[in-house]
């Protein structure tokens, strides 16, 4: 396959490990952000070839995981009220929160329905006049250029029947974060790649000046991975930290304008809560005034309330880097894919459903 084939070359992929085994001379620790990096890493068998020097832990990156319980517990809330149509991505269908799952709700007859973009919420409301159709806008900057382009049509269209729930984050603010609490030490960063086709590789230059630490962006194919593992190596044994965007070909210095303008036009930065981390000052984004007749939590009173964590779950310190699921008692007893208790082992890009699928392997 023209363009993806060539970034799993086995060929390619063996002559990298061997350069990354013959110049790895001490440990090094790296979180990859990203959960879908997280995946791929275990899909590609990587860790498994990597050095033993290398320490790889999972970080905060898979937005529906580092949704708090209170937020779930109040999109439950809505889906229960009458004449309301709730969309989600598929992820979140799944999460528990304290009072079950959008997909409990949805059993006892709530209407929920998965979309594979805020777009087709749109259409569900142009179809349903009759109900208030709410978009769950959970994302990172991947996502939210999208949403926002969905309330600027909304508006367009003078809809007065489509709103979102505004729950979506920004990915530097829970790095500084992390990056400041001493007990988590790491020496580099595996930055996400799709984020960054967004946000651009500058905006990571605060990690190398303030925290000295060594960051590449990387794709996601098993060639981008290593060379950027191989970059992060070599900027830590040199001692000469920098950003290196190893995903060049879709991740520009500055990169997607367009796209951040629709962001900054539509929405504006907010304190953000963030499961395991806490609130985070500007780390999530509310609608503008001018698009507030879209906030569904305007229109309505919907009490959020600070629930906390399942009982036994640490999927709060998995997101913060200080532990891996098979620290967690219930990883693979009482919690599974079949029957999750925490966001971790639902999620496609979940830390404890990666290593529940593909743990094994490595
Ligand atoms: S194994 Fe389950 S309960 Fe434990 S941290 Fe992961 S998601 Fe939470």
């Amino acid at each position: 396959m023209k363009y993806i084939d060539e970034y799993r070359s086995q060929e390619l992929v063996r002559s990298l490990t061997e350069r990354l085994h013959a110049k790895i001379s001490r440990p090094v620790r790296i979180m990859e952000v990203c959960g879908t990096h997280t995946i791929a890493i275990f899909r590609h068998g990587l860790r498994r070839m990597l050095p033993e020097q290398i320490e790889l832990i999972s970080g905060p990156g898979c937005p529906v995981c580092v949704t708090p319980s209170g937020v779930i517990d109040a999109f439950i809330d809505l889906a229960g009220r009458k004449d309301i149509l709730i969309t989600t991505f598929g992820d979140m269908i799944r999460v528990p929160g304290t009072t079950g799952s959008l997909a409990q709700a949805r059993a006892a007859g709530a209407d929920v329905h998965i979309v594979y973009s805020p777009m087709d919420a749109l259409e569900l409301a142009r179809h349903n006049p009759h109900k208030l159709v709410v978009f769950l806008a959970v994302g990172f900057e991947t996502t939210t250029p999208t949403i926002g382009a969905t309330v600027l049509e909304a508006a367009r269209r003078n809809m007065d029947n489509f709103c979102i729930f505004p729950a979506a984050k920004v990915i530097p603010p829970p790095l500084r974060a992390l990056m400041e609490d001493p007990k988590l030490q790491v020496d580099g960063l595996l930055c996400p790649g799709h984020v960054s086709v967004i946000l651009g590789s500058r905006a990571y230059g605060f990690l190398v000046e303030e925290f000295g630490l060594a960051c590449a962006v990387a794709g996601f194919e098993p060639t981008d991975i290593l060379l950027a593992i191989t970059s992060l190596v070599n900027q830590v044994q040199s001692g000469h930290p920098t950003v290196d965007n190893c995903y060049g070909r879709a991740v520009a210095p500055e990169g997607n304008r367009k796209a951040r303008e629709i962001v900054d036009q539509v929405f504006k930065p907010v304190d953000s809560d963030w499961r395991g981390l806490g609130p985070i000052p500007a780390s999530g984004l509310g609608l503008r005034e001018e698009y507030g007749a879209f906030d569904i939590t305007r229109r309505l009173e919907i009490p959020i309330v600070n629930s906390g964590e399942p009982p036994g779950c640490r999927c709060g310190e998995i997101l913060k880097g200080i532990c891996q699921p098979p620290d967690c008692p219930l990883f693979g007893r009482a919690c599974s894919p079949a029957s999750p208790i925490g966001p971790c082992m639902v999620s496609t890009e979940g830390t404890c459903a990666a290593w529940h699928r593909y743990g094994t392997l490595d």
